[in-house]
């Protein structure tokens, strides 16, 4: 049976700097993705299905697998996720699908997420096209941002036969599924080869336009018939602590973009490391400075284990890639004289419960104390893009804490035109992968219904609701 996600048997710093980047999970190979794939039981209501945000028709594209045709397997996933190569590799499945297949009980939940991507690798390597761009229906749509929620809305719509154009800032497209995901668990090739995958479709991306700046949001909104915001969020927000601009103190956005850009032999890290922050950020800036030979890198966090928002399978590979952890330890001050000295930290306690539960860390007096370091990474989570929620507000557009509010049924905003989805209008619940591709079809949808006046394609078409834009 094939190995289940058993973390793989070296020993990172055995391996030279290339190797430790290569995909952290192996490929299955067709026979381990067989027996794997016999082992589903191919349930009624498969519980898999509903825990999938994007709702995958699972038993299915497993099935597929077993019986050889691993192209229908990949159609399958295509026709529900555009996105199914970068899911199958980031989505935390222990939380999603495999979380919720009865197999767990009594033995090993199915591997999906690495069937899903046995199907999705086949049809990259095959290059295979399953879908075209439906028969044009004259509608324009402009989509801001080409991460998971944009593509995924530009894809479908396309699909249906709209003509859609999607605006990116970045040189590259893909979001953060280009720039963000470390590079052991998605490599830039899969994410750009998505990409492609949209254009096929006829999409036009067009990257290094950022909206806002290079085109105005009232022109967008006039010359399009509807828009979708996948904007996602910004960089790591300020630490607001004396010293943070010495150099030596870095972006953890920034740090975890270097090594999907760069030749990983020109990226420094220091050689003890302090980042800031237990969240998915955290931990993977963590694991890159051990995999760049940073000799010790200490996690610090305001709060206790129970508090920190990684996932547990995050928190134990971080341990098991050497990684330290310091709870209760909130930084007050980055120490040094034109580079990066040490971090002072003062220790934490619990108190009380805020609003949300979670017991709110008070300084204990007097506890204050340096750790020696020469690099500190910042990873408290990403800034809201508040510029562009102001600026929207003046079309009536409603946001919350800085977030685009949205009708959950259509991703539509309190502007008839304006769509949005993705990151960028959860302001509750977990931000993912996943999440931002369903907000995507989401949108398409009513961005169909709306336009068009009908529910799908096969639907009973009527009269439409507006007129294109000339
Ligand atoms: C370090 C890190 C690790 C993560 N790991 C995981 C994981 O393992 N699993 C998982 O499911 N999720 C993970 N996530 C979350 C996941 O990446 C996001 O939820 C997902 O990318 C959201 O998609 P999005 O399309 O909303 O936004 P993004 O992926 O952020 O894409 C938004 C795009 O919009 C562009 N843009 C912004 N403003 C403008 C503008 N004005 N004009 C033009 N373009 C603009 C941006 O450049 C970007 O390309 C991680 C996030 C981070 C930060
Ligand atoms: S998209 Fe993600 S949650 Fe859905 S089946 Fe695939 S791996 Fe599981």
């Amino acid at each position: 049976m094939a190995e289940h996600y058993k973390p793989v048997k070296y020993k990172a710093w055995e391996l030279n700097l290339e190797e430790r980047f290569q995909e952290y999970h192996p490929p299955l190979s067709e026979r381990e993705a067989v027996l794997e794939a016999n082992r589903c039981l191919y349930c009624h209501d498969a519980p898999c299905m509903v825990a999938c945000p994007t709702h995958i028709d699972i038993p299915t594209f497993i099935k597929k697998i077993s019986t050889g045709n691993v192209k229908g397997s990949a159609k399958t996933i295509l026709e529900a996720n555009l996105l199914g190569a970068t899911c199958s590799r980031v989505c935390p499945v222990e939380e999603l699908c495999e979380g919720a297949c009865v197999m767990k009980h009594d033995h090993k939940p199915i591997m999906i997420g690495r069937l899903q991507r046995y199907a999705m690798d086949y049809a990259a390597e095959k290059n295979i096209k399953f879908f075209q761009a439906g028969k044009a229906n004259g509608y324009k749509v402009a989509v801001i941002g080409s991460g998971p929620a944009g593509l995924s809305c530009a894809g479908e719509l396309a699909k249906l036969g709209f003509d859609v154009t999607c605006f990116e800032k970045k040189e590259m497209a893909g979001g953060l599924s280009t720039y963000g995901i470390v590079v052991f668990r998605e490599p830039v090739e899969v994410s750009l080869a998505e990409v492609k995958r949209i254009e096929d479709l006829g999409v036009k991306v067009k990257t290094g336009v950022n909206v806002g700046v290079d085109i105005k949001f009232e022109d967008l909104i006039e010359q399009y018939d509807a828009v979708f915001i996948g904007m996602g969020m910004g960089n790591v927000p300020d630490l607001s602590i004396p010293g943070e601009d010495i150099p030596g103190v870095l972006d953890g956005l920034d740090f975890i973009e270097e090594t999907k850009v760069k030749k990983l032999a020109d990226i420094k890290a220091g050689s003890r490391v302090c980042v800031i922050g237990a969240g998915n950020t955290g931990i993977d800036c963590a694991t890159i400075a051990r995999r760049l030979g940073s000799e010790r890198v200490t996690i610090v966090y305001r709060r206790s284990e129970a508090e920190m928002t990684a996932y547990h399978f995050e928190y134990q590979f971080a341990l098991g890639e050497g990684v330290s952890f310091m709870f209760l330890t909130q930084p007050v001050e980055v120490v040094g004289n034109g580079k990066v000295e040490g971090l002072k930290c003062i220790r934490m306690d619990l108190g009380a419960p805020d609003k949300s539960g979670r017991r709110v860390p008070e300084p204990v007096k007097g506890s204050e104390f340096v750790m020696p370091c020469d690099m500190v990474i910042k990873a408290i989570g990403q800034k809201k893009h508040k510029n562009v929620v102001d600026a929207l507000a003046k079309f009536g557009v409603k946001s919350e804490n800085g977030y685009v509010l949205v009708d959950s049924e259509t991703c539509r905003s309190a502007h008839p035109k304006i769509f949005a989805g993705g990151d960028c209008i959860r302001n509750k619940g977990e931000a993912s992968t996943v999440a931002a591709v369903q907000d995507g079809k989401i949108a398409a949808a009513a961005i169909y219904k709306q336009l068009v006046g009908a529910t799908s394609p096969n639907e009973k078409h009527i009269e439409p609701v507006l007129s294109p834009v000339k």
